[in-house]
């Protein structure tokens, strides 16, 4: 199939709103090289490059990609296919009044270090300390129902959701909003732990291929992003505390085992308690992220696909 490339020179947005306008329109089973910026466009080089406060404009996400016969009610599939690191080195920051430990006087910031990339393309380093390249896209999401989100802001429509699975090898399903999806991404990491505790990975410049695929009618009511994995399931919420996250991403494995099994709620919620696994995806952004890891032994495919 051929491969479309989108530049991020062709469009970005920094709000995902119901009536976004589309700089590429593609098929529904369409395979994309995706261009993005680093979520600082290029505003930190080197250490004296300081973040004062998060910019007015953050997270560029390169689209919106209108997806033919994607109507509201379906459900998109983001197959990711490749994360490949466009630039020598990653810059990890802090801003002030941004980050888990914002309040603790050890803590400084603004500050900036950056990571540069090892000759085998397979680790960088911090201060000499080696870490393995495993690329993750932080905002990624589609046109919301109702409502504008900032590209800071994850929630239903996916967004700033900052969370490790987004990577090669993953799926990524979204609800389907508004006609045409009204795909968009950026934001990419070359390395982040689950919980981007300082506020930030080591952000770059990438170039992501994808491929994609519309599921009519689906066989559930997806509401908000959904992760496949090689091994899992694992709904996505993001909440004012992480307390309701994680409620809302229980809820929907609930809802998803229940159905595989014919179990009743309770049924499902304990098996939940059993064999899933809640994990914190961002604790930074202005709402927290979680993901809820149901393992396949326990929940085939909720889609129903061959
Ligand atoms: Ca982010």
């Amino acid at each position: 199939m051929e491969r479309r490339a989108v530049s991020a020179t062709d469009g970005v947005i920094y709000d995902f709103t119901p009536d976004l306008e589309a700089i590429h329109s593609v098929d529904a089973d369409a395979a994309l090289t995706i261009e993005t910026l680093d979520s600082l466009e290029g505003a930190v080089q080197s250490e004296d490059d300081v973040v004062e406060s998060i910019p007015e404009e953050v997270n560029a996400a390169t689209g919106p990609i209108e997806v033919e016969a994607a109507s509201p009610g379906d459900v998109l599939a983001v197959e990711i296919e490749e994360i490949r690191i466009v630039e020598d080195a990653g810059r990890v920051i802090t801003i002030e009044g941004f980050g888990l430990l914002a309040d603790d006087e050890d803590i400084e910031a603004p500050r900036s270090k950056m990571t540069p990339l090892e000759e085998s393309g397979t680790a960088i380093t911090f201060e000499g300390l080696e870490i393995p390249v495993d690329p993750v896209i932080g905002t990624i999401g589609v046109a919301p129902a109702e409502g504008s989100y900032d590209t800071l802001v994850p929630h239903d429509h996916g967004g700033n959701l900052d969370t490790t699975d987004v990577t090669a090898g993953n799926t990524i399903y979204f609800p389907v909003f508004q006609e045409g999806a009204m795909l968009a991404m950026g934001d990419c990491k070359i390395a982040m732990a689950d919980g981007e505790m300082c506020g930030t990975g080591a952000e770059v410049a990438t170039e992501i291929d994808v491929s994609l695929e519309v599921i009519e009618e689906p066989a559930f009511d997806l509401e908000r992003p959904l992760i496949e994995t090689p091994d899992a399931w694992k709904p996505i919420a993001s909440a004012e505390s992480m307390l309701e996250a994680c409620k809302i991403a229980n809820k929907d494995a609930v809802e998803l085992l229940a159905a595989e099994h014919e179990f009743d709620a309770t049924e499902a919620h304990m098996l939940s308690s059993l064999v899933g696994g809640l994990e914190i995806s961002q604790v930074v952004d202005p709402l927290v992220t979680v993901r809820n890891a149901i393992p396949k032994d326990y929940l085939s495919d909720p889609f129903d696909l061959e």
